[in-house]
């Protein structure tokens, strides 16, 4: 899933790729593509922004806008976005295509469900991609110390740390993957409640989110992740999937896994006690 490293990284790419492009064809909801979105506004994807020229690009959270003019294609959650070359092969499988005067295309995918909408005039009201918009993003300077201790001070000290800093969107782009990250460098169990961190863990927190994040991002974001041109980033995670059922890549200690919240969090038993 892309979060605030991958967004950045892609609206980037987008910017630098396709501005100056105009929209010729919109094919959406390809039928060979079964999918359920959040959204089941993708029928006006093509009326939106068929003819439009790109302007720009810009990562709210863990969504990435497309500027064409007045009209906006926001792609968020669940969805790979990937740049095709004019005369590449394009994949046969997704649920928006948009095809540029060039002859290159972009394909939205989604795999089980995805947050994929066109709109016009910034209208459009989905409340995650709102506090996205609005809240301080953690790679700003807007995102202070005292923006983190108002964030905390905000929520019940009997919520854990994964619940609070990933489970909300109150800390806009940042998600499980790159949070697993940050906790196992600070040392805090993603089941710890607030009320039981310390002054110099939250300070540990708060220089964490801030500098891991701007280092995933200046990496164009996590290996664990594709870019605009389906290549990894640069930014090597230290807890993924495949490391599982390796060593503790700061101690060495077995990672363990445990089902938490209807998902899981990978932890280090040494690095981060309970
Ligand atoms: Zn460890």
């Amino acid at each position: 899933m892309m979060e605030l490293p991958e967004t950045t990284t892609i609206a980037r790419q987008i910017r630098e790729t396709l501005t100056g492009r105009k929209i010729l064809h919109v094919i959406a909801a390809h039928p060979t593509q079964q999918t359920t979105f959040l959204s089941a506004a993708v029928e006006n994807i093509p009326v939106v922004l068929g003819e439009k020229v790109v302007d720009g690009a810009h990562a709210f959270g863990s969504y990435v806008r497309l500027n064409a003019g007045r009209a906006a294609l926001l792609m968020g959650d669940g969805v790979t976005i990937r740049y095709h070359a004019p005369g590449a092969e394009q994949p046969a499988r997704y649920s928006a295509m948009l095809e540029f005067d060039d002859g290159a295309a972009l394909t939205c995918s989604v795999q089980t469900y995805g947050a994929l909408f066109a709109f016009l005039n910034d209208d459009h009201e989905n409340v995650y991609y709102r506090a996205a918009k609005e809240m301080p993003s953690p790679l700003t300077d807007a995102f202070d110390r005292a923006w983190f201790e108002a964030l905390l001070a905000g929520a019940k000290p009997s919520m854990n740390v994964k619940a609070m800093m990933a489970g909300q969107q109150a800390i806009p782009g940042l998600g499980d993957g790159c949070l697993q990250d940050i906790l196992l460098l600070a040392g805090v169990h993603p089941k710890k409640k607030l009320a039981k961190l310390d002054a110099a863990q939250r300070d540990k927190l708060y220089t964490l989110i801030k500098s891991v994040l701007a280092d995933m991002t200046a990496k164009g974001g996590r290996d664990t992740e594709g870019d605009l041109f389906g290549r990894p980033g640069g930014y090597k995670a230290l807890l993924n999937k495949a490391l599982l059922k390796g060593p503790c890549p700061r101690c060495g200690t077995p990672i363990a896994k445990q089902s938490f919240m209807g998902g899981s969090v990978c932890f280090c038993p040494s690095c981060q006690p309970a």
